[in-house]
């Protein structure tokens, strides 16, 4: 099924903005013409999964930075939150199943360390990418990646 992202991710935002009106979300979607590949409900879950940790790993920083672009026939996705961000050497862990940065800190905040492994399962299955880069006590930026499709 193909899906037109900004229209689609503009939907997703209004979904969001009702689940957790304490946050501001923003959305930049730069001359995006293209249309990926994907189940929606699949983009959708994988949305959900990032835009949560966004939002549960914010503090009291309540912004989130969506950003929709087309990079060397990709489309990509980007959530930017800037909340307790993840320490370097965890980075490369976070995907792994039932894995969570510092017990102690996470101890407060609710989860069971699925919610990245499953959105990674998802997106392997459209030829997609998730990337993470993170810095501690500044943010946190989930990148998504498909393969464009011209419509
Ligand atoms: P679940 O999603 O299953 O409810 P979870 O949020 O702990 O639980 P994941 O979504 O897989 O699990 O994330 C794994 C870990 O990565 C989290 O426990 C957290 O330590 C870290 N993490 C994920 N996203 C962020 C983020 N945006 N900012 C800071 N840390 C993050
Ligand atoms: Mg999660």
């Amino acid at each position: 099924e193909q899906i037109r992202i900004e229209p689609f991710m503009t939907q997703t935002l209004k979904r969001m903005e009702d689940l957790y009106p304490e946050f501001a979300f923003r959305m930049k979607a730069e001359g995006i013409g293209k249309v990926v590949r994907i189940n929606p409900l699949h983009l959708e879950q994988m949305l959900l999964i990032v835009i949560e940790n966004a939002v549960k790993y914010s503090a009291e920083h309540k912004e989130i930075d969506i950003r929709c672009y087309e990079e060397q026939k990709r489309v990509c996705i980007s959530i930017q939150d800037y909340g307790i961000g993840i320490p370097t050497a965890e980075i490369q862990h976070v995907f792994d199943r039932f894995y969570r940065v510092d017990r102690a800190r996470s101890r407060e905040i609710e989860g069971t360390g699925l919610g990245l492994a499953i959105a990674k399962n998802l997106i392997s299955l459209y030829q997609g990418d998730i990337e993470i880069t993170s810095i501690e006590n500044k943010g946190t930026r989930v990148t998504l990646t498909f393969p464009a499709v011209s419509s």
